[in-house]
């Protein structure tokens, strides 16, 4: 087990954030090469196993659009992970819904996307950000109605490769628009690792007040190696639920060079050495980051895969 003392942290007080995986999904759609169904199992199960309550394990795409994801219900099925687990699985639109729904015994959320710049959002999925949104309303009845957790992203929060900055406005519009539609939780994407800790901190702010009763949840990259110090300022902000990625894999589809989400375990090492508790075991989760490493061949760029946790000597 990790260390259970932290001679950094802050005294008398205890945060509590929970943690979603989505390197099963966000990060295995990125690689190269498909991964075996099998190897996707044995890591999701051992992020379960991890302590994770959130994976995002799958997503219902055309599988000629994204081979590397074909699998999803195979693994859906495949997986063993405690029954307080949650899978989520994200639906690009209706029909997707569709095939998604036909499976509903396999997952417990349903995440719903749209980027916040007009050609991010047309690159990614080809339609407008009108389009998409005019959609959003049906579906998320529909997700309701069945019972399914509902929760949305918006990428590109915090910039976009081909437009540059990204009002804030514009973003937390969206959010009331999908929370309007049912949606319990946002989630602000920084796609392409272009925020700032300055600006997360108020945007996180900015959110928390805009958004009540809706978790919030911050989903960084670490693209140009800010992804952790834009997680604190967050933290720091008022947000309680982040995204990251074991092994800090993933990115995004365009443009190329979007590389890697925040790393999981470096994530959760920040947080338990602050004194937040995560609920999940460090140690475990960088042998399962390690895992992954293998299972692609080539090394992630990862921290705490090389370093790994923090050792305190005991007290003389
Ligand atoms: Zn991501």
């Amino acid at each position: 087990m990790t260390t259970t003392t932290f001679p950094n942290s802050t005294q008398g007080e205890t945060r509590t954030v929970h943690i979603r995986e989505v390197g099963p999904r966000d990060g295995f759609q990125n690689e190269p090469e498909t991964i075996a169904t099998e190897d996707k199992i044995r890591l999701i199960n051992a992020l379960g196993r991890a302590g994770l309550k959130r994976i995002e394990v799958a997503s219902f795409v055309r599988p000629d659009v994204i081979p590397q994801l074909a699998d999803g219900v195979a693994v859906l099925r495949g997986i063993d992970v405690p029954a307080d687990v949650s899978r989520m699985v994200l639906v690009p639109n209706s029909k997707g819904l569709d095939n998604a729904l036909a499976h509903r015994d396999l997952f417990e959320e349903i995440a719903l996307f749209v980027s916040a710049s007009e050609t991010h959002n047309r690159r990614n999925i080809n339609r407008t950000v009108q389009e998409t949104m005019d959609d959003v309303r049906g579906m998320g009845k529909r997700i309701v109605a069945e019972g399914v957790s509902y929760s949305a992203v918006i990428a590109t929060s915090f910039g976009c490769p081909f437009e540059g900055p990204v009002p804030m406005e514009r973003v937390l519009d969206l959010a009331e628009r999908f929370a309007e539609s049912g949606a319990t939780e946002l989630g602000f994407g920084d796609t392409t690792g272009m925020c700032n800790p300055a600006y997360a901190s108020r945007f996180f702010a900015a959110a928390v007040e805009r958004l009540p009763g809706v978790e919030i949840t911050a989903h960084f990259h670490n693209t140009r190696g800010q992804g952790l110090a834009n997680a604190y300022a967050a933290l720091e902000a008022g947000c309680r639920s982040f995204e990251s990625s074991c092994g800090e894999l993933g990115g995004c589809p365009v443009p190329a060079g979007s590389t890697g989400n925040i790393a999981t375990e470096d994530l959760v090492s920040m947080f338990h050495e602050m004194g937040v508790d995560t609920g999940l075991d460090l140690d475990r989760l960088i042998a399962a980051a390690r895992d992954a490493q293998s299972t692609l061949g080539r090394k992630l760029t990862s921290h705490s895969i090389v370093a790994g946790p923090v050792i305190w000597a005991p007290a003389v």
